[in-house]
């Protein structure tokens, strides 16, 4: 694959181009040592040696709570009209790519999502490579999800490999030609060891039923869904409808909800279809690992690692996973 070559000491001056297009959004380190994708105005740069920030960029395209319907007297029934600006998201490692490739087939099926439609395109991403850290499994993938974006840069010696795979990625590109090289710099092959994994699950649901480490993980687990919010993938939502207090208007909103909270599975009359903990972990895993609904085989772990490293129990689903990933694969 060849690219151009950018130096690291004009990254400045190149964002400041892409600023000309939109506000870019980068990886930041905040005076608490958290890293959160925040906004990269002049003067902030972005922590590129950072392996993963506190949560995904999912953030961007789902919002953790938002009006999804609005009701009056006057005007009836209104979808929300969201004013979306184009953004650019810089620096976003291969597995928070793959993960908004998954999103996109949740949210821009065959009945897309408005506000995650409207939004997503008006982004453009960049990526940039980066080194696995001991939490990480990415490179022990078994997704098939590949990693989307419009440019993308590889860490290489004294600078950047970029390469444009859009014509919006080429665009920007072209809006920096007097900061790159035109030195067709060759990406080496472990740089692109993310791209276009293969390998996929076959699920065979019957498998996973009785295994003792359920309660084993369940006993330890404090349901604090911490793991489920800092996933790229995990997406499940909550609906709710309010009435305004003047008793002629209404909102219905939608929230982020937690496949390991005890309301998230109850209905009506107080049933629940996953009542103790041990159910609710391995609904948890079957999603991340084997996959659900139309996804069916299409494992949603896409490696980062944020539930290993956020979890207050310790608990890594890793060993599992691969025991039952043999038991699975055909
Ligand atoms: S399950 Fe864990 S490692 Fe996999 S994508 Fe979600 S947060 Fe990352
Ligand atoms: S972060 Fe750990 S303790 Fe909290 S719900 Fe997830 S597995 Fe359980």
């Amino acid at each position: 694959m060849a690219a151009q070559f950018m130096v690291t000491h004009n990254l400045d001056a190149l964002l400041e181009r892409f600023r000309r297009y939109a506000e870019v959004h980068g990886p930041v380190r905040g005076d608490d040592g958290v890293v959160r994708f925040s906004a990269l105005i002049p003067g902030i740069l972005p922590d590129l040696s950072a392996v993963r920030t506190l949560l995904p960029p999912k953030k961007y395209l789902l919002h953790p709570q938002e009006t999804i319907l609005s009701y009056t007297e006057k005007d009836g029934y209104q979808a929300p009209e969201e004013d979306v600006r184009p953004l650019i998201l810089f620096g976003l490692h291969p597995c928070d790519l793959a993960g908004i490739n998954y999103l996109d087939q949740i949210f821009m099926g065959d009945d897309p999502d408005p506000l995650y439609a409207a939004r997503r395109s008006a982004q453009t991403l960049i990526g940039i490579s980066c080194i696995p850290d001991e939490f990480c499994s990415c490179h022990l993938a078994i997704s098939p999800l590949k990693p989307l974006s419009d440019l993308f840069f590889h860490h290489v010696e004294g600078g950047f490999a970029v390469a444009s795979s859009t014509p919006r990625g080429e665009e920007l590109l072209e809006s920096a030609k007097d900061i790159l090289e035109e030195l067709n710099v060759i990406i080496p092959e472990d740089a692109r060891r993310f791209f276009g994994q293969t390998a996929s699950m076959r699920v065979r649901p019957e498998l996973d039923v009785a295994l003792p480490e359920w309660q084993e993980l369940a006993d330890r687990c404090l349901g604090c869904g911490a793991c489920s919010l800092c996933c790229p993938t995990c997406y499940c939502f909550d609906v709710l409808e309010f009435s305004g207090l003047d008793g002629c208007s209404a909102e219905r909103v939608r929230r982020w909800d937690n496949c390991l909270f005890k309301s998230h599975a109850q209905v009506a009359g107080g049933m629940s279809f996953r009542k103790d903990r041990a159910e609710r972990f391995r609904y948890r895993y079957r999603h991340k690992y084997c996959g659900f609904g139309p996804l069916q085989g299409i494992p949603s772990c896409v490696g980062c690692g944020r539930c290993r490293v956020v979890c207050p129990a310790g608990l890594d689903l890793r060993p599992l996973a691969m025991r039952l990933e043999g038991a699975c694969r055909e």
